[in-house]
Formats: C-alpha cells, structure tokens, sequence
C-alpha cells in the first residue's frame, strides 16, 4: 500500500540512471513543484528517512542493495526566455533536460552554451558540479540558481557569485551538499555573439568546416553540431543503443596539482613527461586523468566481470551487465595504480549513493 498517494515504494533505480546500475528506492516521488518537493521532505522527515535528489541520473551511482530512504525524482519542465538589457535571460526549470536548453538558445542565436551540448542530464544538477566541456563551464553564464533551503524551508536565490564554482565544483556539491534542492537556473546569453572555439579539438573542426565565414546563429549551430559529433564519436551523448554510453561520462576528475606537485609528477615521467596533456589554471595545473590511466596500464575496451572501461574513453568506465560492486572495485584498481605509478590520488566524479546514509553517519 502506498503511504501517500503521490509516493511509490520499491521503485527500480537502475533505469533511472545512464549507467544502469543500483537496487530499489524504498520510498519513491516525482517532484512537478515547490509545494509537491515541500510536502515529500516533510513526509520523510516525519519518518526520518535520508532523501536523495535525482535529475537525469547521469552522473548517480546507486548501491546495488538500492536506497533505504526517499528519492525525489525532480521532473519540472519549462524553458523561458526574456531580455536582460544588452542579454537574454534563459530561465530553466529543475527537471527540463538540459541538451533542450542549449537546443533552444543555439536556435535562437544567443551564444554562451554552444560548447555543453550533448551533456547528457537536467538543468538542476548541472550547477552541482559546474557541468563544462570543450572549454565552456555553466559558472560563466550562470546568473541566479533558485533554489528550496531544507533547514529554513525557504525559497531563496542565489547569483552565480554565491554557488562557490571551481573546477566540477561548487558549494552544491561541497560545504552545502544536501542542503539545497535546485528549483530553477538562469542563464545570461548573448545575442549575435560567435561561437566560443577555445578548446582545439572545436577549433579544428570549425577551421575544416569554413565556420569563420557563417554568420553569428549559423556559427553557433555549426560549432554545437560539431561538438555533438565528437562527443557521438567518444560515446558521451546519452544513448541507449550505444553500449559504451552506458556510463556516467567521465568516472575521474582530472587532477588539479600544484606546482611543486606537477614537478614532482614530470621529475617521475622523466622524458615521457612531454607527452602528458596539460591544462594550466592560474597557480595550478590540471593534468589528464585518462592519460594517467593509460600511462598506469589500462587501456580502452578492457573488463573486469561486468564492467569495464569504455572502448572510445579510457575515463568512462562502463556498465556491461555488471553490479555497482564490480563498478566500484574496478575504480579502485585503477585508483590504486595510478597512485602506485604517479603518487597522485584520482577523485571520482559521480556521486555514489550508499544504501543507507543515515547508517554511515552513526
Ligand atoms: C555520456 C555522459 C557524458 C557526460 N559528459 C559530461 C561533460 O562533458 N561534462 C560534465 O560536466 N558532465 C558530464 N557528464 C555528467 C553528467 O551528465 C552531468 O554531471 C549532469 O549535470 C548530471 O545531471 P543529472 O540530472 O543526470 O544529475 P543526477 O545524476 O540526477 O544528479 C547528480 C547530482 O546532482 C544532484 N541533483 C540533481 N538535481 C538536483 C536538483 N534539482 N537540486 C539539487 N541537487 C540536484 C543529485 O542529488 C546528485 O548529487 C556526462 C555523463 C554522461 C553519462
């Protein structure tokens, strides 16, 4: 019998999540609004029950024996758009997919977004880890998050300034994790600006395809064309008939060192030290996990039981009938080797959600 008529119990999380892994949901509710998500919290802390926020799933790993508590599957829809002097304010609901947002401003011709197409998930998490690739982050068009403050149990706004972005970071993710539930974000886009060509691989593709000569909206969609292209050709666009996609994108972050450290890491790689990809970042330098992985011993298509890495992406490991299990050993293989090989400690970048967080704590 259901406790409430808008609550389901024992719902199957693995098709909820691009990587297709993970038990039950004990207690289970689609959020469409403020007040729906309200009276769903109070139920569960009424029962003291932990709760988990689910968007798109994509980046989500749940435990095999599932979630001992209430996961709030987010699914409020809607895309606006409206002036903000010299810009368009893009304000997006929780729940609406996120790839349909940049869909809609690339077709309008405002620039900003081009560059994420194709990131698989909803518009409310991509604040949570500052979603980037191709060399855009949403932090840099991001104007406001609203968003329902659990403790208070106000609806407040917080500007871009105050969301403490970094690098697949933010404080949604950090310091104030399970604090907020994003309600909606507002993007500052830019009418009749030139696609963002930052990243090589884009350039490239956008020098071969005469993108410098197309007008400003037909650029844009040129240059969000070719990057759907090589995110297809990487297995990185949600798609259920690719079985390399049945993953949650990139597994590890890349390793933000600092200077002392990545000349620690260069004294190590001796003469092979001139082939690691490097992205420096202010005091820092950003150094490619996949080649770490790779220089560590691994390569693209291998297995372990029922997972694996990816054959197109040495930093996407793969569900392929396997268990979250399976998925986590093989993370700490790699994990293990890399810090073995290179004295540096690779992060995951999914959220891996226990059974039972609440048992955890105690
Ligand atoms: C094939 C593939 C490619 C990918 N490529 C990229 C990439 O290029 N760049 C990149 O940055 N990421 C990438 N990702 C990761 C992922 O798509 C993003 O992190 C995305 O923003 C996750 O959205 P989601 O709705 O699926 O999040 P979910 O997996 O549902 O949730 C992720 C986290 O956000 C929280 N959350 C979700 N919605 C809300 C909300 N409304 N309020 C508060 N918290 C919330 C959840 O509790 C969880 O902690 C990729 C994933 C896949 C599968």
């Amino acid at each position: 019998m259901n406790p409430q008529p808008e609550l389901l119990e024992n719902v199957p999380l693995a098709p909820l999540t691009t990587i297709g892994l993970g038990g039950p949901a004990r207690f289970f509710a689609r959020v469409r609004s403020s007040a729906g998500l309200v009276r769903a919290l109070r139920w569960a802390a009424e029962r003291d029950l932990p709760v988990q926020v689910l968007g798109g799933g994509s980046n989500t790993v749940f435990a095999d024996e599932g979630f001992a508590g209430l996961v709030l599957h987010i699914v409020s829809r809607g895309i606006a758009f409206r002036p903000d002097g010299e810009a368009v304010l893009c304000v997006a609901q929780a729940g609406s997919v996120w790839d349909d947002v940049v869909a809609a401003a690339v077709a309008q011709g405002l620039g900003g977004i081009e560059c994420l197409s194709g990131i698989p998930g909803s518009v409310g998490a991509t604040p949570v880890q500052n979603v980037g690739a191709y060399g855009q982050e949403i932090a840099e068009t991001l104007k406001w998050v609203r968003a329902y403050e659990r403790p208070s149990g106000r609806i407040v706004r917080l500007r871009g300034e105050e969301c403490g972005f970094g690098y697949r970071q933010s404080r949604f993710k950090g310091p104030d994790r399970d604090r907020f539930v994003i309600l909606a974000v507002a993007m500052r886009l830019r009418p009749g600006e030139r696609p963002h060509l930052g990243y090589r691989e884009v350039a490239a593709r956008a020098l071969q395809d005469g993108v410098a000569g197309l007008p400003p909206a037909e650029a844009l969609a040129a240059v969000r064309r070719i990057v759907l292209d090589l995110r297809r050709g990487k297995s990185m666009l949600r798609d259920l008939s690719d079985p390399n996609a049945r993953s949650v994108g990139s597994f590890f972050l890349n390793p933000v060192l600092t200077k002392a450290q990545y000349a620690g890491l260069k004294y190590r790689l001796g003469t092979k030290a001139t082939e690691l990809p490097v992205f420096p970042s202010g005091e820092s330098v950003k150094v490619s996990a996949a080649w770490l992985i790779g220089a560590a011993g691994f390569t693209r298509g291998e297995r372990r039981d029922g997972v694996g890495i990816s054959e197109r992406h040495l930093l996407a490991l793969v569900n392929r009938g396997g268990s979250t299990r399976q998925l986590l050993a093989l993370s700490d293989e790699i994990r293990r080797a890399v810090a073995r090989a290179f004295a540096i400690e690779l992060q995951p970048e999914p959220v891996i959600v226990p059974f039972d967080p609440q048992s955890r704590k105690a």
